[in-house]
């Protein structure tokens, strides 16, 4: 390996994201794969995702791992309930965490943020790494300006533990950054059932679907009089995500604090 070389840490290892983050390093001549986590450990990370044996195993102690692997960038593809725990650690070592785990709330951002700036260190969080995700959030947030008036539905599978999605969130902030803010709808609107009209965020909804079978969809739906539009993005492949995963690897070395969102890569 050349000196030149991004020294990676993999969270998650064994999960569906993790394994195709550990592949893409693998196959990535600018980076070296330094150290495999999960819950599960014991298998070599190059056998567990088809590849030849790299000689690094998947272990199961974050903090030894960051301590004893040298890792520059930690990518992170754990689950809601550990990614807060598990970034602040890698940032106390000076780790510089990429994150596509979804789930936190700004107050978690900000904190992180705090905490990457103590170190001098920079992150990411990025809810989507698919370009063509990012594409769909940036249009829809410039359609809000002309068509205020507007919904966002998203589907992922019926695993999946947050809800509304990373993706849907993000969207919506990008959203009201050109929607002037308004509730939409009738004020005396009542719902007999229960949560039957989704989220309300800054006076528009969204809604989250979660059937098996779907891997991840989202669509943004602008009504205005006589006319409506559909943005629409579908991942098929989790492959789709690795491009911008190995930027934000390459990107990340450069920062100061947290960068939250992949679409501030896509000028
Ligand atoms: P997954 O298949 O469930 O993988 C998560 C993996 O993390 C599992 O192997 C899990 O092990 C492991 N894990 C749990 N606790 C851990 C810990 N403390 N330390 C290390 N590993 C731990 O989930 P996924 O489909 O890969 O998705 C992971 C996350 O990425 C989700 O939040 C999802 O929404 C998000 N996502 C983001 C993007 C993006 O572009 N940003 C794209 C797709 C998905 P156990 O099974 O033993 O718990």
């Amino acid at each position: 390996m050349s000196d030149q070389t991004i020294k990676v840490a993999v969270s998650g290892a064994c999960g569906r994201m993790g394994k195709e983050v550990v592949k893409m390093v693998l196959s990535s001549p600018e980076l070296e794969l330094v150290a495999a986590i999960d819950s599960k450990g014991g298998e070599d990370a190059g056998t567990l995702v088809g590849l030849d044996p790299c000689g690094v195993m998947i272990q199961n102690d974050l903090e030894l791992a960051l301590i004893e692997s040298g890792a520059q960038v930690i990518v992170d593809f754990t689950t809601p309930h550990v990614v807060l725990k598990n970034t602040k650690m890698a940032i106390k070592h000076k780790v510089r965490p990429v994150v596509g785990t979804t789930g936190f709330t700004p107050q978690d951002i900000e904190e992180l943020d705090e905490l990457c700036k103590k170190e001098d260190i920079g992150g990411i969080i990025a809810p989507n790494f698919a370009i063509g995700a990012i594409l769909m959030m940036k249009f829809a947030a410039q359609a809000a300006k002309y068509m205020p008036h507007l919904e966002i539905i998203e589907y992922h599978g019926d695993q999946k533990l947050d809800a509304p999605s990373g993706t849907s969130v993000k969207t919506a902030e990008l959203i009201s950054e050109s929607r002037k803010e308004f509730r939409q709808g009738n004020p005396d609107e009542k719902e007999t059932i229960d949560g039957s009209r989704g989220g309300q965020y800054n006076g528009f909804r969204i809604h989250s679907v979660r059937l098996p079978g779907v891997f991840a969809q989202q669509e943004v739906i602008f009504g205005g009089y006589g006319q409506s539009l559909k943005i629409r993005h579908d991942s098929y492949d989790r492959e789709g995500y690795m491009p911008g995963v190995n930027l934000a690897i390459q990107k990340v070395m450069d920062l100061n604090g947290i960068v939250y969102g992949f679409e501030h890569f896509v000028e």
